[in-house]
């Protein structure tokens, strides 16, 4: 029986690639929007034979509908991939506490939601996969991004704990930090600022959200059994 993977956020992006790799090496895929309908049903040509759940994982009611349909449909959900999440940039005293609750809403409030109940099926059947995408800047912090760096602080904490609350249940919980990746999240970005990035990068580049997907597949994969409660920088070297 074919594994089934939940991917939240999955209509641009690293979330649509991760996806579409997940689909190419035969997972269930339910793929999750908000906002894109036109690029999520365009994925889902792509991608026939997979479920199309419109939500907003800041919504405990949206939440619940995505779970219970995509149990309903695929029979359970072995993977859980925790990547919607919205950026946020500015200096401290600009960020308006509407924006600071908006983005904890929606990278922090929906981990916590999505987990909270694709757990359930996961503890039914003693095992699960669930993988949360946070961010370098998550363990590094970034300025201009004081918000945005400690909603995915929380969820580099929140990866840890639940792992340790989840072991005896064969239910891992891994992170994935990437670095700066290509998509539309980073297109404000002048051409001067990606350059001195990729200059203290070591590996002189940005990433492709296909290079993230790939760390997800291995996460999810049973080459990943023994592993639990880790950060697995995808970043070209640029927090080490
Ligand atoms: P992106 O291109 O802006 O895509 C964001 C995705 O999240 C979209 O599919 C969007 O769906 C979805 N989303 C946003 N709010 C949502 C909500 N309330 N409910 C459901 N889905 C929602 O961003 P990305 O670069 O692929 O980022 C994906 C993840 O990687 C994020 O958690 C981000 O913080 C993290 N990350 C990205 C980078 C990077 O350099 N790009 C680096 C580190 C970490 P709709 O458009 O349908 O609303």
């Amino acid at each position: 029986m074919s594994k089934t993977v939940l991917v939240t956020g999955s209509s641009r992006g690293i979330g649509a690639a991760i996806a579409e790799l997940f689909y190419e090496n035969g997972y269930n895929v339910a793929i999750n929007y908000n906002k894109s309908e036109k690029e999520a049903k365009a994925l889902l040509e792509k991608l026939p034979g997979s479920l199309l759940l419109k939500g907003d994982v800041s919504s405990e009611e949206d939440v619940k509908n995505m779970i219970e349909q995509t149990v309903a449909h695929f029979g359970k959900i072995d993977v859980l991939i925790n990547n919607a999440g919205i950026s946020q940039t500015g200096l401290l005293q600009d960020i308006s506490l509407e924006e600071w609750e908006k983005l904890f809403s929606i990278n922090v409030t929906g981990t916590f939601l999505t987990s909270k109940y694709a757990v359930k099926n996961m503890l039914a059947n003693h095992n699960g996969k669930i993988i949360n995408i946070s961010s370098i800047w998550g363990i590094s912090g970034a300025s201009c991004e004081s918000c945005y760096s400690a909603s995915k602080g929380a969820v580099i904490a929140f990866t840890k704990a639940l792992a340790k609350e989840l072991g005896a249940s064969n239910i891992t919980v891994n992170c994935i930090a990437p670095g700066f990746i290509d998509t539309d999240m980073n297109k404000n970005i002048s051409k001067e600022d990606t350059k001195a990035f990729c200059e203290e990068t070591p590996l002189g580049r940005i990433g492709t959200p296909d290079e993230v997907a790939k760390a997800a597949l291995f996460l999810a994969s049973e080459n990943a059994d023994f592993i639990t409660g880790q950060i697995l920088g995808v970043d070209g070297g640029a927090i080490i």
